[in-house]
């Protein structure tokens, strides 16, 4: 399970509103994109479903409970950065053993679940090593890893390739894609980058100062943009 719905969310930070009333369903199991220009607030809304930023009102539900007090660690959601954020003195093993051993998860469940992951990721020779000795697109396996051990009923990323070269992006983008139809849990995923939203998303949702401008199938927006903010972002002119 995995449904997440904003009810009237707004953001304000002081006196800025930098999310007006938004009403967002993402339905269990999809893969939904939020695409829009820097600062149009993609991660603001992915780090209020996450809890780790105070709705200002509004509810935000995930599997028709509202999580809107609830805090980040008891949401049930996994979030992967686009800095990787891993601890650096820790080994790959550790990095991503480390949600488990908070959970007080058994060494030996803990143990199963590190090779499953390292096991899907291609991470098996690197358990030992520690990030600095790992490429960008190893780092950021290791991050997704860590946030599928947890088991989540979904995953937030927050432009998770935007540090790693042209030719990674394009590899990484497709294992991310593969994990999503293998495990089928709900993934919203953050990207400026047209061609991530188009090939990867079931639903893009389209943002601009805030306001959702569409939200459609990568067809629907391509061939029926509502306006011509979408239209130059996604679709072919109107
Ligand atoms: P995006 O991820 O789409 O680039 P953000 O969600 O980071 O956009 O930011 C949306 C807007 O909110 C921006 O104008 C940004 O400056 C502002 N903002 C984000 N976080 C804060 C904060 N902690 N304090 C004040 N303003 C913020
Ligand atoms: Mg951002």
């Amino acid at each position: 399970m995995g449904s997440i719905v904003l009810e009237q969310v707004t953001k304000s930070f002081g006196e800025t509103q930098v999310i007006p009333p938004l009403d967002l369903t993402i339905e269990d199991g999809e893969f939904a994109v939020f695409v829009g220009p820097s600062g149009c607030g993609k991660s603001t809304l992915l780090r209020l479903i996450a809890g780790l930023e105070d709705t200002t009102s509004g509810r935000v539900l995930i599997d028709g409970a509202d999580m809107t007090e609830v805090s980040p660690s008891k949401r049930g959601l996994s979030m992967v950065f686009q800095t990787y954020a891993l601890y650096p003195h820790m080994t790959v093993r550790k990095n991503i053993a480390f949600p488990m051993r908070m959970a007080g998860m058994s060494e030996a469940e803990q143990e199963k679940r590190i090779m499953a992951a390292a096991e899907s990721l291609n991470l098996t020779d690197y358990l030992d090593r520690k990030p600095g000795q790992l490429s960008g697109g190893q780092r950021q396996r290791v991050a997704i890893g860590r946030a599928i051990v947890r088991d989540p009923s979904a995953f937030l990323f927050d432009e998770p390739l935007s540090n790693l070269d042209a030719a990674l992006r394009v590899g990484m983008r497709i294992e991310i894609t593969e994990m999503h139809a293998r495990m089928k849990t709900t993934m919203i995923y953050v990207t400026h980058d047209q061609v991530e939203a188009m090939t990867m998303a079931d639903k893009i949702v389209v943002l601009q100062a805030g306001v959702i401008e569409q939200v459609g199938s990568p067809l629907d927006l391509y061939h029926t943009p509502r306006n011509l903010f979408v239209a130059g972002f996604i679709g072919s002119p109107k």
